[in-house]
């Protein structure tokens, strides 16, 4: 917690200028020599991402970090400064598919990503032991099924073949996971999703272990040009204020939301790891005691003519193709998150017409059934 002089704001400026001022060559070369350095250019930093970061390595214990302009950004420059041509990247087979698509498009610069099913230990350490990976990357909690990664398995494995682990912590956010401290060397997150929390920033942040390549990838956020706006990060600062009691809130309402659906007869499949019939339920219940978060997917059998009925007759549960907002939203993986994956990529993972993901939020509890109920109710008439 910052302190506070007499008579200073107690909500941090926003401060928008692109650019700062100096009396003379000397006082710009000795902002340069600082530590941290003083603000030259926005691309390079200012006051409002500097406090944002702080904020956001002390909640992950991180060495170094940097917030940048989206999610993708802070993939981007998480990895990309990590790899050369002729190197392979092993990836989980279950990401964002934004994220496959980053990992497909860098073939062109000969770096090959291989995706295999990180919930496997031994098809992983086989995968491992057979040539070396540059990168290792998983996501806590994967999108849109939530298959929760056995993270300290997972690092030991890839730090014994020489790999960086960089781990998308963006469904669980730190509140319930803090991967450097179960084996990641970089945790990146969208904080478009439930840290931000409003669904008005488009942000990302990354930080990590290793001071050294911490200034690799903060150089690499100015030099791609992915820095994130002062008031996007102005806004984040004020919803970290709230971070632990959204989480929380949001948490307990999906496991009643998802033990609710499990009752219903429309629903076919309730997906979510705090129920014992989720695949990796030990796992969750191991790494995340604060609970798995508030994604959750159910599966309506009528396919995509019954999400549409759902998604009518509930407005009330806005079909939003994005995360983490203070209200419940839905999304349908199938169009939205993994549009552009082959349809036999979507059915290897589960990914099917009638599934539909919701990001739990801080309604009453009641709201939220009622509504669900209503859309419910439309897919069978
Ligand atoms: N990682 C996950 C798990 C996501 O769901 C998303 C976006 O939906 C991203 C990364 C990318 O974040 P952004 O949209 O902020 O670029």
């Amino acid at each position: 917690m910052p302190a506070h002089g007499p008579g200073s704001p107690l909500v941090p400026p926003l401060v928008p200028s692109a650019v700062y001022t100096f009396p003379d060559l000397d006082a710009l070369d000795a902002a340069y020599a600082s530590t941290p350095p003083g603000f030259v250019y926005a691309r390079d930093g200012h006051p409002n991402a500097a406090a944002l970061t702080d904020q956001l390595n002390a909640l992950h214990a991180a060495r170094w970090g940097a917030v940048c302009a989206s999610g993708m950004g802070a993939i981007s420059a998480a990895v990309l400064p990590r790899v050369r041509g002729g190197d392979r990247i092993v990836a989980s087979d279950k990401l964002y598919g934004k994220t496959n698509k980053l990992f497909r498009e860098l073939e062109r610069f000969g770096v090959r990503t291989e995706f295999v099913d990180v919930c496997d230990l031994p098809a992983l350490t086989d995968c491992l032991n057979r040539e070396r990976a540059a990168v290792v990357f998983v996501e806590t909690i994967s999108n849109p099924l939530c298959r929760v990664c056995d993270l300290p398995a997972v690092a030991e494995a890839a730090h014994r073949s020489g790999a960086t682990v960089i781990v998308d912590n963006t469904f669980a956010s730190p509140v319930l996971f803090r991967p450097l401290d179960h084996g990641a060397d970089v945790v990146m997150e969208s904080l478009t999703k439930i840290i931000g929390g409003h669904s008005d920033v488009t942000l990302g942040y990354l930080g990590g272990t290793d001071a050294e390549f911490g200034k690799t990838a903060v150089a690499a956020v100015s030099t791609f040009g992915v820095n994130a706006n002062p008031f996007d990060c102005w806004l984040t600062l004020r919803s970290l204020e709230t971070l632990d009691l959204r989480v929380d809130f949001a948490a307990d309402n999906a496991t009643e939301v998802a033990d609710w659906l499990a009752t219903r007869p429309e629903v076919s499949r309730v997906v979510f790891p705090g129920r014992p019939d989720h695949p990796d339920a030990a796992v969750a219940a191991r790494l995340l005691p604060r609970g798995p978060g508030h994604m959750l997917c159910l599966e309506l059998p009528g396919g995509r003519p019954a999400v549409n009925r759902f998604m009518r007759a509930a407005p009330g549960i806005p079909f939003a193709p994005s995360l983490g907002h203070t209200g419940t939203t839905c999304s349908h993986p199938y169009t939205t998150s993994h549009r552009y994956e082959t349809g036999e990529a979507k059915a290897g993972q589960g990914i099917t017409p009638g599934l539909v993901r919701l990001s739990v939020g801080c309604e009453p509890l009641a709201r939220i059934t009622a509504e669900l109920e209503r859309g419910l109710l439309a897919t069978t008439g």
